[in-house]
């Protein structure tokens, strides 16, 4: 009589949003301040005072509920969820029960298996919770109220997801379109980004010819994609064996819900309760602030500035030409995608479509952007949100430069660097006038570069002689010796022929 079991997986994430300030007071939002010290009445819970809701926070997460295909209802409304925890000082936290600001969306995952369509049951926004850290020895916790009254977005999905691996690709897609649109940083070490997968397996059906499920178990704050993948596979194994073993007695009609934690470690989930039941939290309408109606106007307005998201620029790279991996790695960042547009239309607007094959024009977006902007970005010189437009539009000049033999690769990169220099001196300066005010521009005058080489055969009989009698790295140093007897400004290709017809090939 077994059926086929048919894993039936929905994920709850939460989200801290990327702004500066709490939900509902002024306090900062750090992750490297002194415990207990970015906190004040309102996220403290002391009796009297009023929340004042934070617009930006808001603002993202309807951003973020578009991004998701949701419909934004015309009123949603803010509840109190009450538990009694010494990480939550008032006793309830804010958040949004029956009416959240988004409903009914999706999100399109790429799995091996091809395109899913994981449907979005809700977005809402609610406040974080402190953070409890339990004592190694002895028998007691301290507490930090720093991420109490963070902004906390939550996105829980259909039990659309049907196996470990299409879970972790669901939060990975959805990890992607959060920091892609600057909704959230989703760095997982900093608890920035949190999954809960709800998993049980469908057994069948019941007479009435509905479908029957193993117990529900929600495996709690999962902070990396490899335990996301590596804690679902642990408990769809564990549920089939449990129902095998008594299936009379294994379904959810009968255990409810269960909450389970998970030790990375030892690759284990265990039991932590069952699951609260809504009338458990005792939910109420938050009377301190107003209901969240927003304007039509507003809404359209947000939905009309949203940018091309991640799944519609990757079919765009791939019909480019670029190789899905590099396409990828070029969306893991929303500044690197937008540097790369501007970056590529630049250079296709000097030397016409097509002149240089896509290969070429990332190759060099690669050496440029991973070697030099790079460098600069881990030597904090320059930062990301400083490479806009301007900037991709000025290093694709620059290229050009070196491309088209008016400066070579080694003044290229002098050149680089002083274009940041000017920019962090508020004078930018672009490549073109930087060669010609310093009279960089590269020489291909053959006689001029003749004497140059003489000079450094001249001046270096020693390497000569052993180059002759058969010391061929000696060649390098001659050819260091011309450059520099150039200042750096001659062609290395017309130097490297002369110098190799001077010594007899
Ligand atoms: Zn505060």
């Amino acid at each position: 009589m077994t059926a086929e079991l048919v894993p039936t997986i929905g994920l709850e994430v939460h989200m801290h949003l990327a702004t500066r300030s709490k939900m509902f007071c002024g306090c900062r939002v750090a992750y490297d301040a002194r415990p207990n010290s970015l906190v004040c009445p309102v996220c403290l819970g002391m009796p009297g005072v009023l929340p004042v809701m934070n617009k930006l926070a808001v603002e993202l997460s309807v951003r973020m509920a578009l991004a998701l295909n949701c419909t934004i209802p015309d009123f949603a409304k803010w509840d109190r969820k009450h538990y009694y925890y010494p990480d939550l000082p008032k006793n309830y936290q804010i958040s949004q029960y029956d009416q959240p600001l988004g409903i009914n969306g999706y999100l399109d995952v790429e799995t091996p298996a091809g395109t899913r369509r994981i449907g979005i049951t809700r977005v809402h926004l609610e406040e974080d919770a402190g953070k409890l850290m339990h004592a190694e020895h002895g028998n007691y916790s301290i507490v930090d109220l720093n991420r109490t009254g963070t902004p906390l977005l939550e996105v829980v999905s259909e039990p659309d997801v049907r196996g470990a691996e299409e879970a972790r690709l669901y939060a990975e897609t959805l990890r992607q379109l959060a920091v892609y649109l600057g909704i959230s940083y989703c760095n997982m070490q900093l608890g920035q980004m949190r999954c809960e997968p709800n998993v049980s397996l469908r057994i069948g059906a019941g007479p009435d010819g509905k479908p029957l499920y193993t117990p529900i178990s929600e495996l709690k704050n999962l902070n990396s994609f490899r335990s996301v993948e590596r804690a679902v596979t642990f408990e769809i194994a564990r549920h089939r064996q449990e129902y095998l073993a008594d299936p009379g007695n294994y379904t959810l009609a009968k255990q409810g819900k269960s909450t389970r934690g998970w030790r990375d470690d030892e690759g284990i989930s265990f039991l932590q309760r069952s699951k609260e039941e809504a009338h458990d939290y005792r939910y109420l309408p938050e009377p301190d602030l107003v209901p969240f109606v927003p304007e039509r106007a507003w809404v359209e307005e947000l939905r009309k500035n949203l940018p091309e998201l991640p799944r519609a620029r990757r079919e765009r790279y791939i019909k480019m030409g670029l190789s899905e991996e590099t396409a990828d790695m070029l969306l893991a960042e929303a500044f690197v995608a937008n540097f790369w547009d501007v970056f590529h239309e630049t250079l296709e607007h000097h030397q016409g479509a097509g002149k240089w094959p896509i290969k070429r024009v990332l190759e060099l977006a690669n050496n440029w952007t991973l070697q030099d902007v790079r460098r600069a970005l881990n030597e904090k010189t320059i930062d990301a949100p400083s490479l806009h437009a301007e900037f991709a539009k000025q290093l694709a000049d620059l290229v050009v430069l070196v491309e088209t033999g008016v400066i070579n690769r080694n003044t290229g990169a002098e050149v680089f660097n002083k274009m940041i220099k000017a920019k962090l001196d508020l004078n930018p300066k672009s490549a073109a006038e930087i060669v010609k005010e310093e009279n960089l521009a590269q020489t291909s005058d053959s006689s001029a570069i003749e004497a140059f080489v003489d000079q450094a055969l001249a001046a270096n009989a020693k390497a000569v002689e052993d180059y002759r009698g058969g010391k061929k790295a000696s060649f390098g140093r001659l050819m260091g010796e011309a450059m520099k007897a150039s200042g750096g400004k001659a062609n290395p290709q017309l130097v490297k022929e002369i110098l190799l017809k001077k010594l007899g090939g």
